[in-house]
């Protein structure tokens, strides 16, 4: 096992608890496990290595492995064995790529909450009797009806979903500008 001191070990960024939050959700408790421990070697490292400092089976390791390095967040270089003339792997987590994959998470969330936020803002009428169908209407839409529900003929209102725009234009801007600052800090890096 990784001996309990960690004296040189620098304290995980928001960006990494980020990272290990998106490994966890996406592929599983072990695969945080495995990338974290990958992390705390610090240097490229066989799998069987890994597999024992995570106290894991190595065929688990090596199949999580694979499916990190699908997706980018590790790496691994190739080295054939003279005695044997098999390869052998060495694995590290994949730092230079890891703030892309950040980023382009954050974009999918931002992407959502715009589509939300555009609905929430076009539809913006319902039926005051039929409302538990759901459905909504466009001004446009509200207007060629004259204001009445197609299905039934009661009056349209307006959706009351202030309070859900207010938040939601808030989340979009404060995401757009968390990416803003990432791409400014990956993309100027060293310049
Ligand atoms: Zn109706």
């Amino acid at each position: 096992m990784v001996s309990g001191k960690n004296m040189g070990e620098k304290p995980r960024s928001a960006s990494m608890e980020a990272i290990m939050g998106i490994i966890k959700n996406t592929f599983g408790e072990t695969s945080k496990l495995v990338f974290e421990t990958l992390l705390k070697i610090g240097r490229e490292v066989q799998d069987e290595d890994l597999a024992m400092h995570a106290g894991l089976h190595v065929s688990e390791v090596r199949r999580i492995l694979y499916k990190l390095s699908e997706h980018g967040f590790v790496t691994s270089r190739r080295v054939r064995d003279r005695e044997t003339g098999y390869y052998i792997y060495f694995w590290r987590a994949n730092t230079e790529y890891l703030p892309q994959i950040l980023i382009s998470r954050k974009k999918t969330v931002l992407n959502k909450l715009m589509e939300r936020l555009k609905y929430e803002e076009t539809y913006i009428f319902q039926c005051s009797s039929c409302s538990s169908e759901k459905e909504r209407f466009s001004f446009d839409d509200a207007m060629i009806n004259d204001f009445k529900c197609p299905r039934c003929g009661a009056q349209l209102e307006p959706v009351n979903n202030a309070v859900t725009v207010k938040s939601l234009r808030e989340l979009v801007e404060r995401l757009r500008r968390s990416v803003e600052a990432d791409e400014k800090r990956l993309y100027n890096r060293g310049s």
